[in-house]
């Protein structure tokens, strides 16, 4: 079984060996303080791919890998990073010629790949579960909202941008744009409603019963299943995953309840929601690996 490495870089970079895609040996991750805040952001780009060298040695690689795929946040086209709202200083870079030109030294040359981390996750988590034969979408809930599919498709595919809402007063999604799906569920945006309440306090009032909460929460779980419902409307039903830190406020009989009034064609109603919070180093690894590797067989 080929060999090959996964590495995402989210908010931390995080890397592990995949045969047969799962983890083999240790996951390292930097830096390795539990989380919690962005430790990338304002790191120039060169500076990360050297970290990302760096992380690999830490790695217990006991036979010469043939693919590497990395995972990034952001619009991500033939190794380019288009845009990367999160992580501004990727903008522009090819991150594929800059990974294999940093790791030629010590594995010469291999197959290298660079993919969005969101459809990274969505392939990981399909391969996890022996769905590589079928269509997964993927919620992340996090800084900003991620999506991502597998298998992968020509496309731009940035459904966490999805209008959810026509107020515009509903102006609070990263991008700028208006009436977005991020700047309801995405945690800047919760900042920047409850500028007096952390979100784990905004969810925990609701429980309580406090009224502004209770609307909010009710909004936020609305917004997740419209966006669901447009994704169910244009790609069909299937298996749809909610992850990410914020996929511990998610509240599945709410969803499916707002889901039941969304979508009636009968030919859509075979659609399944399905929350996994943690793990997201895990499968955006494994699956960077399986995107590459399937590239390397390809080419
Ligand atoms: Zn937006």
């Amino acid at each position: 079984m080929a060999h090959g490495i996964g590495i995402s870089v989210t908010e931390r970079l995080a890397a592990a060996v995949i045969v047969d895609y799962t983890v083999t040996g240790n996951l390292v991750v930097e830096p390795d303080d539990g989380g919690g805040t962005n430790s990338l952001i304002g790191v120039p780009a060169d500076t990360i791919v050297q970290r990302i060298a760096a992380l690999l040695e830490r790695l217990e690689i006991k036979q010469a890998p043939t693919h590497v795929g990395l995972a990034l946040p952001g619009i991500i086209r033939n190794g380019i990073v288009e845009d990367s709202p999160n992580l501004v200083q990727f903008k522009g870079l090819n991150m594929q010629a800059s990974l294999a030109e940093a790791l030629s030294s010590r594995f010469g040359k291999l197959a290298v790949s660079v993919t969005n981390d969101a459809n990274a996750m969505a392939a990981g988590m399909a391969a996890g579960r022996g769905y590589l034969d079928r269509l997964i979408r993927l919620w992340f809930l996090g800084t900003g909202i991620g999506f991502g599919r597998y298998p992968q498709a020509d496309g731009v595919w940035e459904a966490g941008h999805s209008i959810v809402t026509l107020d515009p007063k509903e102006q609070f999604c990263g991008c700028g744009g208006k009436g977005h799906l991020e700047g309801i569920m995405g945690l800047r945006a919760m900042r920047l409603r409850f500028m007096d309440l952390e979100p784990e306090e905004v969810f925990a009032q609701a429980e309580a019963g406090e009224s502004r909460c209770v609307e909010f929460v009710k909004l936020w779980h609305r917004a997740l299943a419209a966006a669901t419902a447009t994704s169910i409307h244009m790609s069909g039903p299937g298996k749809v995953f909610v992850t990410g830190p914020n996929a511990k406020f998610v509240s599945l009989p709410l969803i499916n309840e707002y889901l039941n009034e969304m979508v009636k064609l009968s030919p859509l109603q075979s659609y399944s929601v399905e929350v996994v919070p943690g793990s997201e180093d895990e499968n955006a690894t494994i699956g960077a690996a399986v995107i590459a590797s399937q590239a390397a067989q390809r080419a």
